[in-house]
């Protein structure tokens, strides 16, 4: 097998025709390139959102559809077979606009997927275009064919063996004679119907394909030039990484930095495969290499901040010297499929944090999930809070690390704080309005 990297290039990378250019230049220059992830073209994801909610007035399917069609065509119009693609991508937007039209009369979560997957299959189209264009050999490739997935519709399941056999036997001995271009987002369940893997899923898409193929490489080409010792729109003294751990890089991505998709990198480490992030826009200016050993282990990496944390507390006076008291909220958790980022707890009470972003696709706490807890305990709901994460090395045995970061926040109010659990992390939850102010100041000094 020829050394193979997966290469992933999100929605900025393929926005337009100038993106898709300075892309395609990547790619050329490294001749391991062989798979290629596309996401939808910047924007594109969201319209489709929308044109997949439920009594969308005809007026504006039809405004969403039409600014669809602009981005798509111009792209398509830069391109050799410009009227083929058109005719392809109107095929495209008439099929949009009959299940758009199931969508306003009822909604059904199965057509909101296959709503969502047009935008990756635009983008794949024309950016394998764009590459043969430039004088690669490239094809385009349905996913779908192997990325199997279980019917949860907006958060499907990948079936991980099912996807490498698949790819061994289908993607794998095309490689040598071209570059494959593919969808990331997308799959399909057991009945044949289009599935979607969660918002941002084109990331983990391609994590899996470089596990199934046993990639040597896995690139993550974005719009920032790699991983940020903080959020740069915080702090103008944030600075890129060149290097860091699996371990760190793991609760990074969990932790706040929208980089990558959280779930990116477990089949990535899982198979011990390296990941570059790099800008596409600025692949010169270098980017972050993620693996299993790195040469410097500083104890503070970066500072992560994740908004939008929803805290909630149960109290039950049962839970005095009782047991099973947890495995009985987490089992309504689990129900609600609920993912719980942080916890502590006191003799009677438990704290929870929840990750509850404003338009997500994910299960949310509501109404129904309380009430459900309520059967079993007290319970508070707290908005407004955002989680800060300190990422570094070693944490668990820092002598003084509770002085060293607390001691420069000292104006603040620390509403909860998780420790210990992992050596690469410290974790709290300050007021949403001081959150900024508290990662600004503690970057500032501890990455001085
Ligand atoms: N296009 C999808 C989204 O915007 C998937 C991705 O870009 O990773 O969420
Ligand atoms: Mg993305």
């Amino acid at each position: 097998m020829p050394n193979i990297t997966v290469a992933k290039f999100g929605g900025t990378s393929v926005a337009d025709f100038d993106a898709m250019q300075r892309c395609a230049q990547i790619i050329k220059s490294d001749a391991s390139n062989r798979v290629i992830v596309v996401s939808a073209s910047a924007g594109v994801t969201n319209h489709l959102v929308r044109l997949g909610q439920q009594s969308v007035p005809a007026d504006e399917q039809n405004e969403i559809l039409a600014s669809i069609a602009e981005i798509q065509t111009n792209i398509s119009q830069h391109l050799e077979n410009k009227v083929a693609l058109d005719v392809t991508i109107h095929e495209f937007l008439d099929q949009l606009a009959t299940v758009a039209h199931c969508q306003s009369e009822q909604y059904n979560a199965k057509n909101a997927d296959e709503i969502l997957s047009f935008g990756e299959k635009f983008s794949s189209l024309l950016f394998t275009e764009v590459l043969n264009n430039v004088g690669l050999k490239a094809g385009c490739f349905d996913v779908r064919q192997v990325m199997k997935t279980n019917s949860l519709y907006g958060k499907a399941v990948v079936d991980i063996e099912q996807l490498k056999v698949n790819a061994i036997e289908q993607l794998a001995p095309k490689l040598d004679s071209e570059v494959i271009v593919t969808q990331g987002f997308i799959g399909q369940d057991g009945l044949g119907h289009t599935t979607t893997l969660g918002r941002g899923g084109s990331d983990y898409s391609a994590a899996l394909l470089a596990e199934a193929l046993d990639a040597n490489n896995l690139s993550i080409w974005t719009d920032v030039v790699g991983i940020f010792t903080t959020d740069p729109r915080i702090t103008d003294q944030a600075r890129a990484i060149n290097e860091i751990s699996f371990g760190e890089a793991a609760e990074m991505a969990t932790f706040g930095a929208k980089i990558l998709h959280p779930a990116t990198l477990i089949p990535a480490m899982r198979h011990n495969i390296p990941v570059f992030v790099g800008s596409s826009k600025e692949p010169e200016k270098g980017g972050t290499r993620i693996q299993q050993t790195v040469a410097s282990n500083p104890t503070y990496r970066s500072i992560a901040l994740r908004r939008e944390q929803t805290l909630v507390t149960v109290k039950s006076p049962a839970m005095l010297h009782a047991s099973g008291f947890l495995a009985k909220v987490f089992s309504i958790l689990a129900k609600h499929e609920l993912s719980v980022d942080l916890i502590t707890t006191s003799e009677i009470s438990v704290a929870l944090t929840f990750d509850n972003p404003t338009g997500s696709t994910q299960s949310l706490i509501n109404s129904s999930v309380v009430s459900e807890l309520e059967q079993l305990c007290e319970v508070s709901v707290e908005h407004g809070l955002s989680l800060v994460a300190v990422i570094g090395n070693n944490l668990h045995a820092t002598k003084g690390l509770g002085r060293s970061v607390f001691d420069k926040i000292n104006d603040f109010n620390i509403r909860m704080i998780c420790h210990g659990a992992s050596p690469n992390n410290l974790c709290f939850l300050v007021p949403e309005n001081d959150a900024n102010t508290v990662v600004e100041q503690l970057h500032n000094t501890l990455f001085a």
